[in-house]
């Protein structure tokens, strides 16, 4: 017997009709490539939406069509969102940190035919304008004033004057739910990137999960500052939640230092942030080297690389400021779990607290996940035996977008190529990525253990953990340090500093100090770099 409800697709437009008629004076804040501060409400939202989404139809633009992105987290970028996807065609958000020719890649293999950019990437676009081969009109989201006086880019045209152009009366169409709704493509640390296809039904379901109270928590008394990139893996679901909740937005634009994050955050009165571990460190450092505090932020997700406890210890013992730290990848939409404490843990001390907060967390409702051994054994949820994490839900991909690289599944489950354990309350904590592991004498090493033990030191600024050859052991842990600014530290020190934190065979064998450490597309750690660059190092050991 079936159910006797409603079928209503799950669509992106609903999520902003509703934020209109339920939130319509909720206010959405964005500091502009321009340089000034510009302020609107999700009624202005909705009605620039719906004029976007008549300019994309005279443009040619059709059900499915892809319209790319080259922005920054503002109110344009987010007007995008809505019309595009709420049009039936295809957001896809490309990462400006990709070197050009990777950019000329992804955008003829999503085959755009529109690209949409801020101004600050009119360079990058110069550069591929003439090699892509699908873009038919370039807009610069700016206005006439604003326009680049001349340009090599052909079909320019002036996003202001498109919105001004076109009637804000417009229907949302209705449709099926599967249908595509935006598109990202992976880093591709190795090999070409792949595409992860969302649909309107994942991302509505996986926005009702990152709300929750035991997710992000965000909620219409809240003031969001996203920092995690609109360009990458939609700002980790942000923009879709805050419409579904009503909460206001504040947009940081390109300004992503610590002093510009800090003074958006006290002046709009941001409740809740979200970002990688790196943007953190410098709005750390900033606060600290100018004894400042948090007015009303109160809870920062970290996520996309592990949140050292030293990070967590700081945001919450010496700020206020509670860290949920989280984890996800693209495939994944990319939310898989946050760590929060249940209703035993509320007693915990300090210092058991952190431990338990350097786990990545327990799945929300909607992800299910287990680890698996070589075999593909299901292993023990004991917190100790570790394995290949693999994860299965309606937000999770099912094959990379033309199929690429062929069917990514095993038995119906994604492997994500982490090692985690979990534990009997269903944390989870990532050990590593299967490539970054370091095998010593048949014995695997973590190397994000190593590195938050050395990112806890006052002297470390930034710390990574790679394998170096080894003749007897095959290899060894070898510490790539970046010192803070000033500060004074010797190896002997820092190898003392491990010393009854760790099992002896886990100390690096040895320390290298570096002026920086190679940051990828999304702010992460680029290892393979580092690899590459030590992999002739001759240990002391060796
Ligand atoms: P890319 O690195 O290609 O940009 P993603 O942004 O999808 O890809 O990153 C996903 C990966 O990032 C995960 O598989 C995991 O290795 C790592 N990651 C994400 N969050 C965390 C976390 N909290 N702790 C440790 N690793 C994390």
């Amino acid at each position: 017997m079936l159910g006797s409800m409603m079928q209503q697709p799950l669509l992106i437009s609903t999520l902003l009709t509703h934020a209109e008629r339920h939130h319509g004076e909720q206010e959405i804040v964005s500091r502009r490539v321009e340089g000034d501060v510009h302020r609107y409400t999700y009624r202005d939202l909705a009605a620039r939406a719906r004029k976007m989404a008549n300019a994309l139809a005279m443009l040619g633009i059709e059900h499915g069509d892809r319209v790319g992105t080259l922005a920054w987290n503002g109110y344009r970028h987010m007007e995008l969102y809505y019309a595009v996807s709420g049009s039936g065609a295809v957001l896809h958000t490309i990462n400006p940190r990709l070197h050009p020719d990777q950019v000329v890649w992804i955008c003829d293999h999503a085959e755009d035919q529109v690209l949409c950019f801020d101004l600050t990437f009119l360079p990058l676009v110069e550069a591929i304008a003439t090699r892509v081969k699908t873009i038919k009109h370039f807009v610069a989201m700016t206005d006439r004033a604003h326009m680049p006086a001349s340009s090599k880019v052909p079909n320019l045209l002036c996003f202001e004057e498109l919105i001004e152009a076109h009637r804000a009366e417009f229907d949302w169409p209705i449709f099926d739910e599967n249908t595509a709704s935006s598109l990202c493509y992976t880093s591709g640390t190795t090999g070409n990137p792949k595409g992860a296809l969302y649909s309107h039904r994942s991302t509505v379901l996986h926005s009702y999960a990152i709300a929750l109270p035991d997710a992000m928590n965000c909620s219409a008394r809240d003031s969001i500052l996203p920092v995690v990139p609109m360009f990458h893996v939609n700002a980790w679901g942000l923009p879709y939640a805050a419409c579904m909740v009503g909460a206001r937005l504040v947009f940081p634009g390109p300004w992503l230092d610590g002093k510009s994050l800090y003074e958006l955050f006290e002046h709009e009165r941001v409740t809740v942030s979200a970002g990688v571990p790196t943007v953190w460190q410098g709005l750390l450092a900033h606060v600290e080297a100018n004894g400042l505090a948090f007015g009303t932020m109160r809870r920062t997700v970290i996520g996309g690389s592990a949140c050292p406890p030293a990070m967590t210890r700081a945001f919450q013992e010496r700020y206020d400021v509670q860290v949920l730290h989280a984890w996800g990848m693209t495939e994944m939409s990319p939310l898989g779990t946050v760590c929060t404490l249940k209703h035993k843990h509320l007693a915990m001390g300090a210092e058991e607290r952190l431990a338990l907060q350097a786990k990545q967390g327990r799945a929300v409702y909607g992800v299910d996940m287990k680890i698996v051994d070589a075999e593909g054994r299901e292993l023990p949820r004991d917190g100790k035996a570790s394995g290949e994490l693999l994860v299965r839900g309606p937000w999770i991909i099912a094959s990379y977008f033309n199929g690429e690289g062929g069917d990514p599944l095993v038995d119906g489950w994604f492997p994500t190529g982490d090692v985690a354990t979990i534990d009997a309350d269903g944390y989870m904590q990532i050990t590593d990525r299967a490539k970054d592991l370091i095998k010593s004498g048949g014995e695997w090493i973590g190397s994000i253990d190593l590195e938050n033990i050395a990112i806890a030191h006052p002297a470390v600024a930034m710390a990574a953990c790679i394998a170096a050859k080894h003749p007897k052991w095959d290899e060894r842990p070898l510490l790539v340090v970046m010192k803070k600014p000033g500060a004074e530290l010797s190896k002997e020190e820092l190898l003392k500093f491990f010393e009854g934190k760790i099992a002896r065979w886990w100390t690096p064998d040895d320390v290298v100090f570096v002026d920086s450490i190679p940051l990828g597309a999304t702010g992460k750690m680029q290892k393979n770099k580092l690899r590459e660059m030590f992999k002739d190092y001759r240990l002391p050991t060796a």
